[in-house]
């Protein structure tokens, strides 16, 4: 990392302004190069307002203002210069190329974060919550990367790998010092010590529910047979004519999806082909595809026509809902006679067409996601967090099993350094160039 990199930092289009930036030990000499001046010296994190001239013809190509980061106080922890030029991608253009011609590089993908991660500015888990915050869709999971970048997942983590290390001492010593086995006071303790520990991790990780909700979203299927009125409620809920809406039955064949939010809640909303028994082939995929999209969804509306008696069909669409999250509405409910009742279970009375009842189904869709308070504790959202922690979590458990059986406290250690390893890959100081290239490819140039 000893040469310098360029990239746009913000995006390619008209604006106010649009921020080039560099790293890299060259980065003030190539600024200077870009004012023409030799000795261009500006003091640190003030911004000064410099004509760049290219040294081709000696034009002006803008009057940008430059601010100098010095080393190691910046966002890599090199050397950093940003231009705030005028926003034009024909200017932003020629002074990115004269910075290559000045012998800078163009910047990989979020190799600047990379940078900063390899300078010991930030860590892994910091690294992942740049990328989130600027990727994220709502408020809530702006938040959420924000917590993380402050180090909020590190510190719920340092206290548990200290008491794992603390166990894993315990353990180490008695291997080496100790002739017999543990005394059996001391295993108990052990023990104790350990399930309050895998009891942690996994609540850690449980949060990830939540979590996710809140960076992706909930999946929600709607589902129902033909004719109910899936597509008009579709429209209904995401304000806008997008799913076609017939009154010949089976017209939805295909999966048609759509975000929108719930208050701060993202909702991947998915309409299905009815869910029925049919010889037609195309339709048949149809419905197979729906009871895929029942597995995929966090929550299933079922969807009946309150207009007319439940049918077979109805009935057995709700029992096979009945084993994921759900909630039954009966539409029409503007020109139904009577209210359909399904026994011991809650049906809510809503019309796509007028949109009575459509506030209560919305409050049902995401209340059990909203119920633990988003704002109580940190929510682990990142896919790659989860996993980690589980793991950690199994080990832990499995080398309680091994514990409590009596085994060698070599064998119960290995499954105890595995999950400190675990722990040490979310924050990075246990990742392997793999992971970090893995990791690193879903940034894009400039961050
Ligand atoms: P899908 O096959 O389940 O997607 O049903 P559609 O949304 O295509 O609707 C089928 C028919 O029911 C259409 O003629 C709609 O206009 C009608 N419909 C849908 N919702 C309502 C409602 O709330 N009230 C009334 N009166 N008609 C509705």
């Amino acid at each position: 990392m000893d040469d310098t990199i360029v990239a746009l930092a913000t995006p390619l289009g008209r604006s106010g302004i649009g921020v080039i930036r560099l790293s890299g030990p060259s980065s003030l000499g190539i600024a200077s190069r870009l004012t023409g001046k030799q000795d261009f010296s500006p003091p640190p994190r003030k911004a000064t307002l410099e004509r760049l001239v290219d040294p081709a013809d000696g034009q002006v190509v803008d009057t940008a203002l430059i601010t100098y980061f010095k080393t190691p106080n910046s966002f890599t922890g090199e050397d950093v210069v940003e231009i705030a030029c005028h926003g034009s991608p024909v200017v932003l253009r020629q002074v990115v190329d004269m910075c290559l011609r000045f012998d800078a590089r163009l910047a990989e993908p979020g190799e600047f974060t990379l940078r900063a991660l390899a300078n010991g500015r930030m860590n892994l888990a910091q690294a992942e919550a740049v990328r989130d915050l600027i990727d994220s869709q709502t408020k809530a999971s702006a938040r959420q990367s924000a917590r993380q970048l402050e180090g909020a997942l590190s510190s719920e983590l340092q206290p548990i790998k200290d008491d794992l290390l603390n166990i894993i001492i315990v353990l180490e010593s008695a291997l080496e010092f100790v002739e017999d086995d543990l005394p059996e006071v001391q295993t108990a303790g052990l023990v104790k010590a350990l399930e309050e520990l895998a009891d942690r991790v996994g609540d850690l990780a449980s949060t990830f529910k939540a979590g996710r909700l809140i960076r992706e979203g909930l999946r929600v299927a709607l589902v129902g047979r033909p004719n109910v009125g899936k597509s008009s409620l579709f429209n209904r809920l995401i304000g806008q004519e997008r799913a076609i809406v017939t009154d010949i039955a089976g017209t939805t064949r295909d999966q048609i999806h759509e975000r929108y939010t719930i208050g701060d809640i993202p909702i991947s909303l998915i309409d299905t082909a009815g869910l029925r028994d049919t010889d037609d082939t195309v339709e048949k995929i149809g419905v197979e595809r729906s009871r895929r999209t029942m597995v995929d969804s966090d929550i299933v509306i079922v969807l009946l026509d309150g207009s007319e008696s439940l049918t077979d069909e109805d009935l057995r669409l709700v029992d096979e809902a009945s084993r994921f999250d759900h909630v039954i509405a009966a539409n029409k409910s503007d020109i139904a006679t009577t209210r359909p009742d399904i026994p011991g279970s809650h049906v809510i009375h809503i019309s796509a067409k007028t949109g009575e009842g459509i506030d209560e189904l919305e409050k049902a869709v995401v209340s059990p996601y909203t119920s633990s308070e988003p704002n109580a504790g940190f929510l682990v959202s990142d896919a790659r967090h989860h996993d980690l922690l589980s793991r950690c979590e199994g080990e832990i458990r499995g080398s309680l099993a091994l514990l409590k059986g009596r085994s060698s406290e070599e064998i119960v250690l290995l499954g105890l350094h595995n999950s400190l390893r675990y722990l040490g890959q979310i924050t990075g100081e246990t990742t392997t160039e793999d992971m970090l290239t893995r990791i690193f490819s879903t940034f894009c140039i400039g961050k």
